[in-house]
């Protein structure tokens, strides 16, 4: 098969527009729908910073190599990789690897925090007592806390993080389908920046995961693709098979799911409201007197003891 633009063998077929690409017209494809989504998210200037949240997995590495295309001493504008150690034998370690080196390779700054400095927490530690709650529930709150900490310390403006097309249509329809219309509310991009909160956005957020995966093999980007051992989120599996057997019905479903949220968002956004800002003793901003991390570690040390 040809590229419709060039003599050149096709590497895909895009089905939702029915086009033929090769490697050089994919890639081309795929940065302007990049670069589209970011200049509709951000607003960056000379003398910002960008952070950006790498895990090591594709979506994060192609969209560290996307911000850094975008943003770097030509615009005068720092990017800053930001990445977690959970404390997961032989699963972080080795992605972790792949991110430094890529980052020293290309001369990213790298900053890397981990899950120990929460009273000597990990996730080996932390998931054979976490009991009803998912290992997963853990993980993500422990993570946004260090990352949102580390996102304010080196000054960021906004926190990038590899969310794809279909991340974000699966979480608009579980959310609805739940009745979660203030989760719903609040997924980013973030429009109203909160105290002590950066705001988070998401390049990839209108490409499919087939397409960014394809991009990190055409253009070299080094990845870890092995799987997380306590993954098990059923809930979000099941709506990732509901998801992709819609799209693969009628191509295009998964952009009509996430254009419509975005139509809808300004209704049920309660991001423009003044709120009662309060903070942690750890200096994160919370709702209650303690953040949710400071809660769930002093449950998990009575625990782990
Ligand atoms: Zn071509
Ligand atoms: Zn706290």
């Amino acid at each position: 098969m040809k590229c419709d633009l060039c003599a050149d063998s096709a590497v895909t077929f895009v089905r939702y527009n029915g086009s033929h690409l090769c490697s050089f017209h994919f890639r081309e494809y795929f940065e302007r729908r990049v670069k589209k989504e970011v200049r509709k998210e951000v607003s960056l200037y000379k003398g910002d910073t960008v952070g950006v949240a790498v895990s090591g997995g594709k979506d994060s590495m192609v969209t560290l190599h996307m911000m850094h295309q975008l943003f770097n001493e030509k615009n005068g504008i720092r990017v800053v990789c930001i990445s977690i150690d959970e404390g997961i034998e032989g699963y972080r370690p080795p992605s972790l690897d792949i991110v430094r080196k890529y980052c020293e390779e290309n001369g990213i700054e790298y900053h890397q925090r981990s899950f120990s400095e929460l009273s000597g927490l990990t996730m080996d530690s932390i998931a054979p007592v976490s009991g009803e709650n998912s290992p997963c529930t853990y993980c993500g709150v422990f993570r946004r806390k260090l990352m949102n900490d580390e996102a304010r310390k080196v000054g960021a403006k906004y926190l990038a993080t590899g969310h794809n097309l279909d991340d974000v249509a699966q979480s608009v329809m579980m959310n609805f389908v739940r009745g979660d219309v203030d989760r719903l509310a609040r997924l980013g991009p973030h429009t109203k920046i909160r105290p002590g909160l950066i705001p988070r956005f998401y390049p990839l957020r209108m490409i499919p995961e087939k397409e960014s995966l394809l991009y990190a093999m055409v253009s070299g980007i080094p990845f870890w693709d092995g799987e997380c051992p306590y993954w098990s989120e059923a809930l979000r599996n099941e709506y990732r098979d509901v998801v992709d057997s819609l799209e693969d019905r009628s191509p295009g479903t998964k952009y009509s799911i996430v254009s419509s949220y975005d139509k809808l968002k300004p209704l049920l956004s309660k991001d423009g409201e003044p709120r009662d800002v309060k903070f942690c003793e750890c200096g994160e901003p919370c709702n209650g007197k303690r953040c949710k991390a400071c809660e769930y570690e002093d449950q998990l040390l009575k625990k782990i003891e």
